[in-house]
């Protein structure tokens, strides 16, 4: 990998915490506590709770790949990142582009 790809990794990496970081926040507030009020009425308090589960999952997923980003934010500047973590062919830089907390190759990762 060169100085030049990895300069635009850590720009996507830092790119997308800030993204992540936006979203889990714009999620938390739609997480608030569902008010027991039945102003709303008991059906949409159901969806409410409903809306609230599913926001609550995508919560997590969100936050499990910040914590990834994150942790790639630490060894981005080892020599051996870009690298797999199994075979240490080099990841596609198109793939690590996408998605940098990848840390196996194509091939390592069908299997
Ligand atoms: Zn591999």
């Amino acid at each position: 990998m060169t100085q030049e790809e990895r300069q635009q990794i850590i720009e996507v990496i830092k790119s997308d915490i800030n993204k992540l970081t936006q979203k889990i926040t714009e999620l938390k507030e739609f997480t608030a506590p569902v008010s027991p009020d039945d102003a709303i009425g008991r059906i949409s308090r159901m969806d409410a709770i409903n809306n609230k589960s599913i926001t609550e999952a995508s919560m997590r997923n969100l936050q499990t790949r910040l914590d990834q980003l994150q942790k790639i934010t630490q060894v981005v500047h080892e020599k051996d990142f870009g690298l797999c973590i199994k075979c240490h062919k080099p990841i596609a830089f198109e793939r690590l582009k996408i998605r940098p907390e990848i840390r196996l190759c194509a091939g390592c990762l069908q299997r």
